[in-house]
């Protein structure tokens, strides 16, 4: 319900599938940095709420229309996103990243893309990325929902590359999922947990503080060791 008052269940969407920040495990359950991060965080300030894993942009275009009171999704802090949104204090540093099958020995740099398909997941900042180089290295882009159904494309060989968050691709490289890097990463901005502009001012300053108490007691850094381990 929109808008939780006092003893009420905030509504929080997310994405379907961006590990290590929320995928599925074994028995179905969401987990991940965000899931674990908001959990703790409801805990430290006792308030309820009910995640949503609606998918990247079905989450974000849900809180411009107010039908939920939260996103955690791995979400950028952009310029664009803080006139729609109030962000709380950034939790995680992120950046953009080429990545392309580990097979390809032919990909080596952003020109080598020419006249290529590259695949990018809609509405995020590696779109975003893709789209303000695409014209000076002659490619092409394919949009996709999900981070995972964009990746088995690039290893179809459909397209030939994608971009999409650093710290996703970094895990998902550790975890064999059939990608591999072959550029340095690009400045992107820090994730934040997103309110409704205006909206949920109460449930904003909960996450800051609940976040504060989770760095200052080493519940954070415990979080970021399990998922991350040496790469946090
Ligand atoms: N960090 C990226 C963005 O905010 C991608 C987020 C995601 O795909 N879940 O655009």
């Amino acid at each position: 319900h929109p808008n939780a008052k006092q003893g009420q269940t905030y509504t929080i969407a997310t994405d379907v599938t961006f590990a290590p920040f929320e995928f599925k495990d074994e028995s179905g359950e969401y987990v991940g940095i965000d899931m674990e991060l908001l959990k703790a965080i409801a805990e430290d300030q006792g308030f309820k709420y009910e995640m949503k894993p609606l998918g990247f942009n079905a989450a974000v275009q849900a809180l411009e229309s107010k039908q939920v009171d939260g996103v955690i999704a791995g979400m950028s802090i952009t310029d664009e996103r803080q006139k729609k949104f109030d962000f709380s204090k950034p939790y995680f540093d992120s950046g953009v990243v080429m990545a392309i099958a580990e097979t390809n020995k032919e990909i080596k740099s952003y020109k080598d893309l020419k006249g290529k398909k590259v695949a990018v997941k809609t509405g995020t900042e590696g779109a975003a990325f893709a789209d303000s180089i695409k014209d000076k290295y002659g490619f092409k882009t394919v949009s996709f929902d999900d981070s995972a159904n964009m990746y088995d494309d690039v290893k179809g060989g459909n397209t030939v590359a994608c971009f999409d968050d650093y710290p996703v691709i970094a895990y998902g490289t550790t975890q064999h999922n059939g990608l591999k890097m072959v550029t340095d990463k690009e400045k992107g901005a820090s994730y934040g947990f997103a309110v409704s502009k205006g909206q949920n001012k109460e449930l904003l300053e909960k996450f800051n503080a609940g976040l504060e108490n989770l760095k200052a007691n080493g519940k954070y850094d415990q979080l970021m060791n399990k998922y991350l381990g040496k790469q946090a």
